[in-house]
């Protein structure tokens, strides 16, 4: 059996990729900071569902314990769960520290918190796989491109966190070097999900492949990289 975790899996991206990892086979669990949407989204996909708020210390602990329990092992992490915070002035200097703090909360320091409650159960597996979502707004060489697709998008707290979590990325690749475990970033491309008010061109679903690919790399695939559909994104 090989199992599988995805954050933020009720819906979404997430959702479509915790479904497209159960058509292979893979016992992949949803999970969901609110126990009814992680229950209803579950049910709809004849999945499993665990409890987890990425922000909340004893909620991670709890649902490592609770996968610890249940299968003993870990296969795959998908760290997807991710927040905007929309605010009516986008400019840098009029982003509030508070919403730093949210975004960073969620999209960095709950990347962290849940792949350091889930590492000792990867470390059993046989080929372990971390995937985080990450974004082309995080994307230093794309955003520094005045004449790239990206430049106007300037929203200073959610692209400076994905670029963290770039790093983060590349750290834990680097810490995990010389053991079976591969971590990677993924970006999904600009999808239709309530993330944006649905205003993507791509669906969850094309969205979700690059995570499933990377989660079921075999073990001469990437480490410490960041790829989308068509190959490597720029850092
Ligand atoms: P979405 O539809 O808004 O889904 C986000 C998911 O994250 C939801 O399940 C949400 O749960 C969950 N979540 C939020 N905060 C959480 C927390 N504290 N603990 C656990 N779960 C939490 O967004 P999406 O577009 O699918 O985004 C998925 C990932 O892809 C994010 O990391 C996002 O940054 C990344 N991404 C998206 C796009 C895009 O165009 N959509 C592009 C690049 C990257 P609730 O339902 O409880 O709120």
């Amino acid at each position: 059996m090989t199992t599988a975790l995805i954050t933020g899996a009720n819906k979404g991206i997430g959702f479509e990729i915790a479904r497209l990892l159960g058509e292979r086979g893979i016992t992949a669990i949803v999970a969901a900071r609110d126990e009814e949407r992680g229950r209803a989204a579950a049910g709809r996909l004849g999945l499993p569902h665990v409890r987890l708020d990425v922000t909340d210390e004893a909620s991670v602990r709890a649902a490592a314990k609770q996968v610890e329990e249940e299968y003993g092992v870990l296969d795959i992490l998908v760290n997807n769960a991710g927040i905007t915070v929309w605010q009516d002035d986008e400019r840098p200097s009029a982003t509030p520290l508070e919403v730093f703090r949210q975004v960073y909360g969620t999209n960095v320091f709950g990347v962290v918190a849940v792949t350091n409650a889930m590492l000792p159960l990867l470390r059993r597996s046989p080929a372990g796989r971390i995937v985080n979502m990450s974004s082309e707004l995080g994307s230093l060489a794309l955003a520094v491109d005045p004449d790239g697709p990206f430049w106007p998008h300037n929203y200073v707290a959610y692209n400076s966190a994905k670029s963290a979590l770039n790093m983060v990325t590349v750290a834990y690749a680097k810490e995990l070097w010389d053991t079976p475990i591969k971590v990677n970033a993924a970006n999904p491309g600009y999808c239709a999900t309530d993330l944006n008010a649905r205003t993507g061109h791509r669906t969850a679903e094309q969205g979700a492949a690059i995570a499933v690919r990377l989660a079921t790399i075999g073990p001469d695939g990437p480490s410490g990289a960041f790829l989308q559909d068509d190959g490597s994104v720029p850092w």
